[in-house]
Parts: structure tokens; C-alpha cells; sequence
């Protein structure tokens, strides 16, 4: 493509963990699932370091995550985008807003907020208070976006989501109190900058969908398609994720790993994928090619027999298999 070329039509997905540790089962099967859904609608796959919330990212995780996407025998289209180095951006779209009224300050504290009753996605749901204007003498901390009404999707794999935004969710921060921009904002305009028109990523975040998609019709931005994968859970029910430190997968040894979130997608791998000798001779150091080469008759299979009507049609699941 020349760079004077129009934007490109083709598929785009993406990948984008937040490197707040390494890259653990949970979010392998995001990673498997954007791929080989992108890679079989013949489109693009980009990988994106969700690194605004930087107090809780470390560029070394980062750097991880990518080594070990690569040693799994991922490729990526283009150059890695961090959010980190995106601000102005953010800060654009966001005085556009401020400028149309629909954002507005707020002073309230975390813990007068810790009363109020949660919503659907768990967190407390913002009761208005500054909604009209900051009380006086209160300064403002964080900046709210308004919202309003009530906004559904179709999922792909979920079926219909509708949430009332105010009583379900919440007017939600998009600037915090410390000066960065929040996931909501920072997500919304990097699908659009990057031309993702499918976004697959673990149910978790489900519930910020329609938060996502009410920012991109005050924007003007295209909608995705979105399809929530079951997200993994132990045998108690919690999401294997990074804070519940769940153990990062194994960048010298991918093979199980692999064939395991496979399964988990209800894909049926043949079992002589798992060869023995896709294992390392070394287990010392992570050696991406070496790792890679084992993994390209999976690779094979994978990307010719993926189907995403299979995926189970559950927000969560438990991981079957060790890994
Ligand atoms: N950065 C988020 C995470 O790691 C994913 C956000 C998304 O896919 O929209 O949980």
C-alpha cells in the first residue's frame, strides 16, 4: 500500500493485553481466537499494548508478552502500537468532547464512592453527584462522560447485550484523577485509528461494550463486530488473569499451551500435533525460532480448519486441561 492509498477495506482484528505481567492461558486464548478469527476472514491482525493504565504496566512485561506471542509462532501485522505513546490523541477526542458538553468534572473520591451499589460489570455504579456541577468548594478530580439511555448490541457468540447505561453501568471516568486517560476512551479511539472492524477478546469485558460503542456514536466512529470468548476459569470459578496470578504459559514449550486454548475454543486439534519432539531440547532459555518451528503444524491445521461457530456460547468456562 502506498501511503497516499485510501484506508483499507481488508478484515483488521487485534490483540491487546495490558502488561501488567505475562502472558498467562487467559489471555493466549484472546490471543488465538483475534488471530485466527482475523486470519480466516483473509484480514490483518495487529497487536496493541494497552499500557495507558501505566502505574500497573511495566515495559518489561510488555517486552514478555511479545516474546513469547512470537515464540507461539503469532505473527503480527505492522509495528506494535502502545498506548503509552498516545496521549495527545487521547487528549484530542477528549477536548472534543469537553467541548460538546458531555463530559463533566467530578470530585468524589473513591471511598465516597465505595457505598454505592454495583452494576452489572461488579464496580459501583457513579450516582450522579456531580452530574449538574461540582459542588461548591469541591475541586475537580476525574472527568465523567454522560450517559445515556440504553444501548445493546449483538454479539456474536453471547447474543443480545442491552444495558441501560445510567442504572446499569454508570457515567463512567474517561481522564482519572492522577491525569491519565481510562480504558474506555483509550480502547474506543484505537479500534477506529487502527481500523479494527472485529473485535474478539474474552467476555470479561463484555460488560464495557456498550460503553464503547455509546463513545463511538458521540464520536462518529464505525462500530465493530464483536464476538466475547468464554473467558477460563479455575475449578472455583475464578478468571485465571494476572492479578489472581495465574501461571504465565510457557514461552520455551508452547505446544500444550497451545493445543490446550485450542480446545478450550472447541477447535479438535488431532492429537499427533502434540508431538514430543515439538518439545525443547532445552528448557535453559526461550529460543523463538526453535519454539516456532515446533509449533507450524499446528499452525497449519489451525488456520485451515478454524471455525468460530464452534467456540462454546458460555461468557466463562473452566480450563480442562493442564497447561
Ligand atoms: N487490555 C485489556 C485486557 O488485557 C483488553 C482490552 C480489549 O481487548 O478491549 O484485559
Amino acid at each position: 500500500m502506498t501511503p497516499s492509498s485510501p484506508p483499507s477495506r481488508q478484515p483488521c482484528g487485534r490483540f491487546a493485553p495490558s502488561p501488567t505481567g505475562p502472558l498467562h492461558f487467559g489471555s493466549l486464548v484472546a490471543a488465538l481466537g483475534s488471530f485466527l478469527e482475523a486470519r480466516s476472514r483473509g484480514g490483518r491482525w495487529l497487536v496493541r499494548m494497552e499500557d495507558v493504565d501505566q502505574p500497573r504496566c511495566r515495559p518489561e512485561h510488555a517486552s514478555a508478552i511479545l516474546v513469547t506471542l512470537e515464540a507461539f509462532g503469532f505473527e503480527w501485522d505492522g509495528t506494535v502500537m502502545y498506548q503509552s505513546t498516545r496521549d495527545e490523541h487521547y487528549r484530542a477526542v477528549f477536548e472534543q468532547l469537553r467541548a460538546t458538553g458531555v463530559v463533566y468534572p467530578c470530585g468524589c473520591t473513591r471511598s465516597e464512592l465505595a457505598g454505592a451499589p454495583a452494576g452489572v460489570d461488579g464496580a459501583p455504579v457513579y450516582p450522579g453527584t456531580c452530574r449538574t456541577g461540582l459542588a461548591p468548594g469541591r475541586a475537580a478530580r476525574a472527568w465523567r462522560l454522560r450517559l445515556e439511555g440504553d444501548t445493546g448490541f449483538d454479539d456474536i457468540l453471547q447474543g443480545r447485550q442491552q444495558q441501560n447505561l445510567p442504572r446499569d453501568v454508570g457515567d463512567c471516568v474517561l481522564l482519572r484523577a492522577d491525569g491519565l486517560f481510562a480504558y474506555q476512551l483509550a480502547v474506543v479511539i484505537d479500534d477506529a485509528d487502527q481500523g479494527i472492524d472485529h473485535v474478539v477478546r474474552g467476555a470479561d469485558l463484555i460488560h464495557s461494550t456498550p460503553r464503547q460503542i455509546y463513545l463511538q456514536g458521540l464520536l462518529g466512529l464505525p462500530t465493530p463486530a464483536y464476538a466475547h470468548l468464554p473467558v477460563a476459569v479455575d475449578a472455583a470459578g475464578e478468571k485465571l488473569s494476572k492479578q489472581t496470578r495465574a501461571a504465565p504459559v510457557d514461552a520455551r514449550n508452547p505446544m500444550p499451551a497451545l493445543f490446550a486454548a485450542a480446545r478450550f475454543l472447541g477447535q479438535n486439534p488431532p492429537d499427533e500435533l502434540r508431538r514430543p519432539d515439538c518439545r525443547p531440547a532445552s528448557r535453559e532459555a526461550v529460543r523463538p525460532e526453535a519454539a516456532r518451528r515446533g509449533c507450524a503444524d499446528f499452525w497449519a491445521w489451525a488456520r485451515a480448519h478454524w471455525n468460530l461457530n464452534q467456540v462454546p456460547r458460555h461468557p466463562s468456562q473452566p480450563v480442562q486441561e493442564i497447561v
